[in-house]
């Protein structure tokens, strides 16, 4: 029995164990992959505080030996749902699991096209994240796949630090805001590629192009990028906690900054709950709150 089961060691869940074992609380953190979470994938972080440049191996090498010395217990196993008695049951792939509190700090998977050596390229030219990655292609020239809103942003944000920017869209449209649309349209150095798709990529360790093929007439060329932004959404992976976190209809589970879902003593943190910016900042921002909030749950005279 642990006061306190944190699913997912990523920024929010491992500063969610920081601060509910300086609490004195007993923790146990439950991850399904490698610890650290997204950030793992991100070779170099310059937007995190306190640290000029830093890799998000490095950061989450230091996130995860701080909770381990500060007593947090770290487990691999993979959730695969709650249940809701007088504990919580957390029910993991290898054991059942008992907690007085469960903070779920699952994060979030930026959508993947599927094509071969893509996790390879991840971190390797082929990035998710104009606002954390762009710098890296200053005066180069990116392509961004993807037509929608978060496609339009980055568009938006790369076209000013990029000599180019080539908009790969499978639509014969962009289905963003009209403002933005027309904000993207009016830029010199954007150009889009409609009907077209991305089917693979070139490269031997980094990315130097994309295989693109034209759905209207079938032809299929090269494009030669410095690198290459995906932006065809997040997918959250929040169904095994459906029943106890109300999910948003994009999967998110349905929490504020309280980090509070409607069932006591069951919280949300980080990339996996409905908020506007997801970014490491936030979800550190998230493991406090969830942390301090279930603490003071778990510390509140019986009623
Ligand atoms: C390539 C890349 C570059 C980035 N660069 C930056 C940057 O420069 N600056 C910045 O601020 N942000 C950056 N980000 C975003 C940042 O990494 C995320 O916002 C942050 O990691 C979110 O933290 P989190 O703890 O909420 O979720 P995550 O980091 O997603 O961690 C969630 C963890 O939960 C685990 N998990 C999920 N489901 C289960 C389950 N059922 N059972 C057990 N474990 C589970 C996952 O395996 C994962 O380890 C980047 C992201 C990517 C992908």
């Amino acid at each position: 029995m642990y006061d306190v089961i944190i699913i997912g060691a990523g920024p929010a869940g491992l500063t969610a164990a920081i601060y509910a074992r300086r609490a004195g609380k007993s923790v146990l953190v439950l991850e399904k992959d490698s610890f650290g979470g997204q950030v793992t994938f991100s070779p170099k972080l310059e937007n995190y505080p306190g640290f000029e440049t830093i890799s998000g191996n490095e950061l989450a090498q230091r996130m995860l030996e701080q909770a381990l010395a500060l007593g947090a217990d770290v487990d691999m196993d993979t959730v695969t749902g709650i249940e809701n008695g007088e504990w919580k049951t957390v029910i993991g792939e290898n054991a059942r699991y008992e907690a007085r509190a469960v903070i779920i700090a699952a994060g979030a998977r930026h959508r993947r096209l599927g094509l071969p050596r893509e996790e390879a390229f991840i971190g390797n030219g082929l990035s998710f994240c104009a606002v954390c990655d762009g710098a890296f292609y200053q005066g180069g020239h990116v392509a961004v796949i993807g037509g929608g809103n978060t496609a339009l942003q980055e568009i938006l944000l790369l076209s000013e630090i990029c000599q180019k920017v080539t908009v790969v869209q499978n639509l014969a449209f962009l289905t963003g805001e009209q403002a933005m649309i027309d904000r993207v349209l009016a830029r010199a150095n954007v150009e889009i590629r409609y009907s077209t798709l991305c089917v693979g990529y070139e490269g031997a360790d980094a990315l130097t192009g994309l295989c693109l093929r034209n759905t209207e007439t079938g032809a299929q060329t090269t494009l030669a990028v410095d690198g290459a932004f995906l932006a065809i959404g997040t997918e959250p992976e929040n169904l095994p906690f459906a029943a106890l976190a109300p999910l948003n209809e994009a999967g998110y589970i349905r929490a504020d900054e309280s980090c509070r879902t409607p069932t006591p003593g069951i919280f949300a943190a980080g990339d996996c709950r409905t908020k506007a910016y997801r970014q490491v900042a936030t979800a550190v921002a998230d493991g406090a709150s969830a942390a301090l909030n279930a603490v003071r749950d778990l510390d509140a005279p019986a009623q």
